[in-house]
């Protein structure tokens, strides 16, 4: 038996391709929206269906997290080591995810787990995820609900570059793929993967129809690795003793550097860009790239203010994230909104707030099609928030620190 429609009311329906829409209905039937619009429009020519009367509350479609690592959710970010240094922070990794520990797959498992969860309970329906374990995360992950776009992640250079090399085959792998889960591929840093890796990368991302994501211009101290291999992440490679001469080196910086290897010819997401100079903003503008902006983590080390509102005006794509556990109190997007709300926000701008957690996120992800507004023909993953007031709906929800979802759902199903 097929389910009949469902027909959701609410107070506010904010599609996120158009305007907020009051009094509104959406229209779910086999996982997807049929129609949308003001109660006294659409009720006229409806099929027969159920109800659900939402109130005074604002629904949205399903937020997108553009970059987070769910395996680290196991990870405290309060619990970080001394001094704020970003190479102290992430050779801390290793011993806060006990990954040379016996039970390793076991503690894996209960992360991605519990960071599904919160994505979920935070109104988060799908997420670009970043998984160094591809091969433990994928089956965890790949029967939903929540829908992931899994980027295996690629590192090692220098002595380590075996590594990077046998990373690759099931970084790519795509047995796991099917309704909840995509393949991406991401080649880590450039203090991590070479050029020719990254070229590679680029390559076969291009070839094999791969969406790609990197962490770029997180520090300041990758301009002087990528020139001399000078700096911080020189240290790692040495404290590794992992480190050899023979390692490409670029002068120009990491914005530069994503550039010559064709990362801008392509809609891959390089998350944080913390810093970037104009002619930086100037590159990014003339690629395709998108930036995935993580704001509570940027807080979290201390970074100058990030430029995205200057991106956005020059037409560069950008969309939040949250980073993981391991530099975020948690995986509520959400709060990284509040906090640019808290600094930035004034009525007029929170529609475009959302946007970076919809629509953009939706571009960012290659995800356009199928999510980030409530349009018909796309998938239903929706949620709602109670909000008071009346001016400024979307405003609201931003305003008050604890408002959560009241209701999610992924592909038309009731997920909480
Ligand atoms: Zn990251």
């Amino acid at each position: 038996m097929t389910e009949r429609p469902l027909l959701i009311t609410a107070a506010v329906v904010a599609p996120m391709d158009r305007p907020i829409i009051r009094e509104a209905g959406v229209l779910v039937a086999a996982g997807r929206v049929i129609a949308l619009g003001p109660l006294s429009e659409i009720q006229r020519s409806l099929p027969p269906h159920e109800e659900l009367h939402l109130g005074h509350a604002v629904l949205l479609p399903g937020l997108i997290n553009a970059h987070v690592h769910l395996e680290l959710s196991g990870c405290d970010s309060s619990d970080s080591p001394g001094g704020g240094s970003f190479t102290d922070w992430i050779m801390s990794l290793p011993s806060r995810t006990r990954r040379l520990q016996p039970d390793y797959a076991e503690r894996l498992a209960v992360a991605v787990d519990a960071g599904a969860k919160q994505c979920l309970r935070y109104g988060v329906t799908a997420v670009g995820d970043i998984t160094a374990q591809p091969t433990l995360t994928r089956p965890l992950l790949r029967h939903g609900p929540l829908r992931t776009l899994s980027f295996g992640e690629v590192l090692g250079l220098a002595k380590a570059r075996e590594r990077f090399e046998k990373g690759i085959e099931p970084a790519i792998d795509g047995q796991m793929a099917g309704d909840f889960l995509r393949i991406g591929l991401s080649p880590h840093a450039p203090y991590t993967v070479d050029l020719p890796g990254y070229t590679q990368c680029v390559n076969l991302a291009r070839q094999s129809q791969l969406p790609l994501a990197t962490h770029l211009a997180e520090t300041s101290e990758e301009t002087a690795f990528l020139r001399d291999h000078s700096g911080p992440f020189r240290e790692i490679w040495d404290r590794l003793g992992t480190w050899h001469d023979d390692v490409t080196t670029y002068d120009g910086g990491p914005v530069a550097f994503a550039r010559s290897v064709g990362l801008l010819d392509v809609p891959a997401i390089l998350a944080h860009v913390n810093y970037a100079d104009d002619d930086d903003l100037s590159m990014l503008a003339a690629g395709r790239a998108s930036v995935a902006f993580c704001p509570r983590t940027h807080a979290y080390f201390g970074h100058p203010p990030h430029r995205w509102r200057e991106m956005l005006e020059r037409g560069i794509n950008v969309a939040v994230g949250t980073d993981s556990c391991a530099s975020s109190p948690d995986l509520n997007l959400v709060d990284d909104l509040r906090l640019l709300w808290r600094k930035h926000g004034h009525a007029a701008e929170s529609d475009a707030l959302w946007a970076l957690a919809t629509t953009n996120a939706a571009e960012a992800l290659q995800w356009s099609g199928r999510l980030g507004s409530i349009t018909p023909g796309k998938l239903a993953d929706l949620t709602a928030f109670s909000f008071i007031g009346d001016v400024d709906p979307l405003g609201a929800v931003l305003e008050d620190d604890t408002a959560l979802p009241i209701a999610t759902w992924v592909g038309g199903k009731r997920i909480s």
